[in-house]
């Protein structure tokens, strides 16, 4: 059994959570870490977290490479962790924006914006003593970690982790945790990472309902992913099977301080 640590689960394409859960736990993901993006959407994870406390864990996010989100939507976010952090365990998703910079005039500007937005975030994240679910791909990477380090946060995952093995290596060894998505079943990307990351570091996800390709085509995306994601590492790994779930399990209650139950 494994623990998917990253999931949308108010995501309208899974429309009945607790089934999704329940079908999750029969496929060997005994939880998941459910990440928002905004007020609406971590207003959903916090229902569902009181509703399946022994499957659901909440983060309260801000995503930072939707267009749609602005310094109103920012606040609302700001007001809910002030009044929910005792019931979360974590800030995510937040991080740096990246794929919405692309082509764009004005690139420099926003980026500066979302680190400005990152730091009210990590400011939150450090005076409620919470782990941080980091969205920051490729070149974002290098910029969250130093916001990271600079706002001396001592919990934190960079979700499906894309980045040079240089900033992976900087990452894993100022502590942090790194997570691969089902796309290391096919891709030599996320296999490499696997490869250089030790397991005491990594974690899996699903990152659903998001739609994999290879194998995973027409296959419809929910928590249990993050169980053939974890198949996948332990194949890399050459390591047992349980004893990989174990540890990535372990990884994620050390990551969000869940309790073993
Ligand atoms: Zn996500």
């Amino acid at each position: 059994m494994v623990i998917d640590s990253h999931c949308h689960l108010h995501d309208p394409a899974l429309p009945d959570a607790l089934d999704t859960l329940r079908v999750g736990q029969s496929l060997d993901v005994w939880g998941v870490i459910a990440v928002g993006c905004d007020a609406e959407t971590n207003a959903r994870n916090l229902a569902l977290a009181a509703a399946a406390p022994k499957a659901v864990w909440a983060c309260l996010g801000f995503h930072p490479d939707q267009d749609r989100l602005g310094d109103a939507d920012l606040d609302a976010v700001e007001q809910q962790v002030a009044e929910h952090h005792a019931r979360i365990v974590g800030l995510g998703e937040v991080g740096l924006p990246w794929y919405s910079l692309e082509g764009k005039a004005d690139a420099a500007e926003r980026a500066a914006r979302g680190r400005a937005r990152l730091d009210r975030l990590l400011a939150l994240a450090a005076r409620y003593d919470l782990a941080v679910s980091l969205h920051a791909p490729h070149g974002a990477a290098a910029d969250a970690l130093e916001s990271l380090q600079r706002h001396r946060i001592e919990r934190a995952v960079f979700h499906w982790h894309k980045a040079p093995p240089e900033v992976t290596a900087r990452i894993v060894d100022a502590g942090y945790f790194v997570s691969v998505t089902p796309e290391v079943v096919y891709r030599e990307r996320d296999r490499a990472l696997v490869e250089q990351v030790s397991l005491e570091s990594l974690l899996v996800e699903s990152d659903a309902p998001w739609k994999y390709g290879g194998e995973f085509a027409g296959v419809s995306s929910g928590p249990w992913l993050a169980a053939r994601a974890a198949e996948e590492v332990a194949k890399v790994k050459r390591e047992p099977l349980e004893d990989v779930m174990f540890r990535l399990s372990t990884n994620a209650c050390r990551l969000f301080h869940l309790a073993w139950t």
